[in-house]
């Protein structure tokens, strides 16, 4: 009622207000999920022993109510986009204590249901059995202004019956990791799932193992509002496989097209093809992205990998400083599986897993029809990368030989240690005709690195060349170029020292790189003093991360 008065009192005194958005919802009791959302219609497990680690069978969800966080709480940040984008939530609401508890899992919106989703998955190539939301509670489901369903998450909320040997928390340098990087990489035009908030408890401690040394201490536990249409991944069909409940996996699927795919029939008997014609496609768009980034994973496990194709999962990432082809991000990563080089074959793998999961739900016919598909997707992978580097190096038609050019200047960079991020940005930014002029090159860090390479010249003339095939002026070819390649990414340098800073509950730099972020590619005064678009400090150099979090 609350929310309807204000809106009609609004219209009737400032009708362009409306237009601007005033319909946001400024006071969160205001704030209410769909009843009931539209994962009761699948099984849901619900064991009055919510929080005791145990093998469900026959269902797809566990109703686990949260555990909310003890002890004095803080909100280390928001991201104001997400909350007026995603929840149609005026930011002051983030000032409330309802909305406090919200994040901290103390309070549940009418309408909500908390659930933690059965899945299992191939944990660095082997079968790790079930392994489910060990940590995270599914809220309930909301339903905004333009039509959009959305499924708010809690990671870090506490046990469930699939925490199997963890605590069901997660720790602020995660949480602050996860929080930057989801929304940093919406705004770098990543698919990805959102954040939208982050608590942290003074009190509420967990002992963390930070590098695996055997010296194990206390950090203070947090919370992440997470955003996503659904939570799906290919673990959600291989559990089902691998438990042999044909049944259940069809009825999965069925629901999964019907909620979430909508641009599929249910009617059409080949539903499940182009479910994982659509699955495959959009991942494989979403690893093209990660490419053009130097954005790597660090966890690709086929639990880790969204039916939606979105970025999910946030831990152990990198995004790369100097390029190197087989930079690996995840410390535990010791065979170097989930390099930023092997991302593409790596997707495809899981694609397999996935498709292997769907085989009982298949007819004959149509398993072959999945082969036909999972043929071509080398190439489609392929090509989405080469449009990516294409239009990194200004290129909007795609012609023969246009994959060397890309491949071969990140040749040049591995030779030279120049920066992956800044030697694209610095190429958008210089002239054409002064790539190959050492006094012009000096104010470009990368690009002067880069010039050292044995091959400059050579590529510098055929990039030229190529380019004028565009027949585009040179401030075209510019102006193109800045609007794709970055000048700030969520480098591990930039993150350690706000986090830094955070464990001493001094929020501020968290709270600017989200503000940085949201403009990644325009100059922003405060990063460029704070070095963010400059050479990373030396300290940071093989900055790897564990996943321990
Ligand atoms: P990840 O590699 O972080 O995606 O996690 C793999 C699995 O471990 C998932 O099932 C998580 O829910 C679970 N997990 C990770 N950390 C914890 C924790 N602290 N407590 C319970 N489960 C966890
Ligand atoms: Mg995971």
């Amino acid at each position: 009622m609350k929310r309807a008065f204000s809106t009609f009192h609004a219209l009737l005194h400032n009708p362009r207000e409306i237009m601007l958005g005033t319909n946001l919802i400024s006071d969160f009791n205001d704030f209410k999920f769909k009843s009931p959302p539209s994962y009761a219609e699948l099984p849901i497990n619900d064991n009055p022993e919510y929080n005791v680690p145990v093998a469900v069978n026959n269902a797809i969800f566990s109703k686990v109510p949260t555990e909310p966080l003890t002890g004095k709480l803080h909100l280390v940040c928001v991201s104001e986009e997400a909350l007026t984008d995603v929840l149609d939530l005026d930011p002051k609401v983030s000032e409330s204590e309802d909305f406090i508890h919200f994040v901290s899992g103390k309070y549940l919106p009418e309408g909500g249901l908390s659930v933690s989703h059965r899945y299992g998955g191939y944990q660095f190539g082997y079968w790790a059995d079930q392994l489910g939301d060990g940590r995270a509670h599914i809220l309930g489901e909301y339903v905004n202004s333009k039509g959009e369903i959305w499924q708010p998450q809690l990671k870090g909320s506490g046990e469930t019956p699939y925490s199997r040997f963890g605590d069901g928390r997660a720790v602020l340098r995660s949480s602050i990791r996860e929080m930057i990087a989801s929304e940093a990489c919406y705004h770098l035009g990543i698919p990805t799932t959102r954040a939208g908030a982050l608590v942290v408890s003074d009190e509420h401690k967990v002992w963390r193992d930070k590098t695996y040394s055997g010296m194990a201490r206390q950090e203070r536990a947090a919370i992440v509002v997470r955003l996503s249409p659904a939570w799906y991944r290919i673990g959600s069909f291989e559990i089902l496989y691998k438990r042999r409940e044909p049944e259940l996996a069809g009825k999965l699927a069925d629901f999964v097209i019907k909620h979430h795919f909508p641009e599929i029939s249910l009617d059409d008997e080949d539903r499940c093809v182009k479910l994982f014609s659509e699955v495959a496609h959009r991942n494989l768009d979403m690893v093209a992205a990660w490419q053009g980034i130097g954005f790597t994973h660090g966890v690709l496990n086929t639990d880790n990998i969204s039916l939606l194709g979105l970025t999910i999962d946030y831990g152990p990432y990198g995004f790369i400083d100097h390029f190197y082809n087989h930079y690996v991000s995840n410390s535990s990563d010791d065979m170097g599986r989930y390099a930023y080089k092997m991302q593409p074959e790596i997707i495809i793998w899981n694609l397999d897993k996935f498709a292997e999961a769907l085989v009982p739900i298949l007819k004959v016919e149509q398993i072959q029809q999945i082969r036909e598909i999972q043929a071509t997707l080398d190439e489609y992978v392929e090509s989405r990368i080469r449009e990516t580097f294409n239009l990194k190096l200004g290129l909007e038609t795609n012609k023969d030989g246009d994959e060397v050019l890309a491949k071969d200047l990140l040749g040049l960079m591995q030779a030279t240690m120049a920066d992956f991020t800044a030697t694209f940005r610095q190429l958008s930014e210089i002239n054409l005709d002064q790539l190959c002029d050492e006094d012009a090159l000096k104010e470009h860090w990368s690009l002067i690195k880069v010039n050292k390479a044995k091959g400059w010249d050579d590529w510098v003339k055929r990039y030229r060349e190529r380019i004028d095939l565009e027949t585009v002026s040179d401030e075209t070819r510019k102006a193109r170029m800045v609007k794709v390649n970055p000048l700030y990414v969520p480098r591990n340098w930039i993150l350690q020292e706000a986090i830094a800073d955070a464990e001493k509950n001094d929020f501020r730099k968290v709270r600017h790189l989200l503000e940085v972020f949201k403009n990644p590619y325009t100059v922003n005064e405060e990063a460029e003093k704070l070095g963010y678009s400059s050479q990373p400090p030396s300290w940071s150099y093989g900055l790897k991360l564990s996943c321990s979090s």
